[in-house]
């Protein structure tokens, strides 16, 4: 078990180690990787599960700059099930960015994607895209590099908003234009 005095994402790392982290998302010294570790476990096991089953008490933070329901699907279904190593990226992105992201659009159900104009096979339906905002071009810049940094290869570029996605039944390495 983890020494009393160390963060919550440190002990969580403790117990749950590092197997299934990145390695090319950088350093796992921070809060910020061992969050994104936390939050890869919780791709294939549920949190309370894991907290069940190692007697965890404490209630676990997984992102340091997103809450859940920011993904949610907008028309208020509550359609929810945005991938979470999609965030994790996000929330590293976020980090590295400095700068605010602001998601327009994650989850959509099949009914508010067809209200959104969304395409037919939209990643958004999936839980594996977001819109987020882009005030202005110097923000727009300094959030596209970070995104590439943390591995996005899927990503739409709109005069407001970035899009990217993890979509695992579409092809890497695509960029486009709305
Ligand atoms: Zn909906």
């Amino acid at each position: 078990m983890a020494k009393p005095g160390l963060s919550e994402t440190e002990k969580i790392v403790t117990i749950f180690g590092f197997l299934k982290c990145s390695p090319s998302l950088g350093s796992l010294s921070g809060n910020g990787s061992a969050s994104l570790c936390v939050g890869q476990l919780a791709e294939t096991i549920e949190l309370s599960e894991l907290k069940a089953k190692h007697g965890l008490s404490m209630n676990i933070k997984i992102w340091d700059f997103f809450v859940k329901s920011e993904f949610a699907c907008k028309c208020g279904c509550g359609s929810d099930h945005i991938s979470n190593t999609l965030v994790n990226m996000l929330d590293v992105a976020r980090r590295t960015a400095g700068t605010s992201f602001r998601i327009t659009s994650g989850v959509r159900c099949e009914s508010h994607n067809d209200a959104v104009g969304g395409a037919s096979n939209s990643s958004h339906v999936g839980g594996w895209a977001v819109d987020i905002s882009t005030p202005d071009s110097r923000s727009r810049s300094k959030m596209i590099k970070a995104l590439r940094e943390v591995g996005f290869n899927r990503m739409g570029i709109a005069d407001t908003f970035i899009h990217v996605d993890i979509d695992p039944d579409k092809s890497d390495d695509v960029t486009w234009t709305y």
